[in-house]
């Protein structure tokens, strides 16, 4: 499996990790965009929010759980943060294996670029 999100879940790839536990990973962006830009991702392979079946509900409730939790964490639950998923080409998608991006810490724009 050449997804790079995937050898990060089988740590083939570091990463700063975050969060981790049975089913759920989350970590630092590479490329952060805000001062908190976490990704928090299944750690089942799925591709797209296309994707997703009702059997997927729970991971993506825990997904969106995830990430309250660590804006709670990081002190910016009360003042914001945005959650993403950016979806296929016109949003920009480069990783082929669904997350959650979670950005705060600063004032954010609307509507997105
Ligand atoms: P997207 O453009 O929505 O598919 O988001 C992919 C995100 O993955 C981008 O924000 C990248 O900066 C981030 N990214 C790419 N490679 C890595 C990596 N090795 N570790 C952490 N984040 C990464
Ligand atoms: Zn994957």
């Amino acid at each position: 499996m050449s997804c790079l999100f995937c050898k990060i879940v089988r740590r083939e790839v570091p990463a700063s990790i975050v969060y981790e536990d049975d089913r759920v990973l989350a970590f630092n962006d590479i490329n952060p965009q805000a001062p908190t830009h976490v990704l928090v991702i299944p750690k089942r392979h799925i591709e797209t929010l296309n994707d997703l079946t009702p059997d997927d509900d729970q991971i993506v409730g825990e997904l969106s759980r995830r990430a309250a939790a660590i804006a709670a964490e990081r002190g910016i639950a009360a003042s914001g943060y945005r959650v993403v998923f950016n979806t296929n080409r016109d949003a920009g998608q480069t990783v082929s294996h669904i997350h959650l991006h979670l950005l705060g810490g600063r004032s954010m724009e609307w509507p997105p670029g």
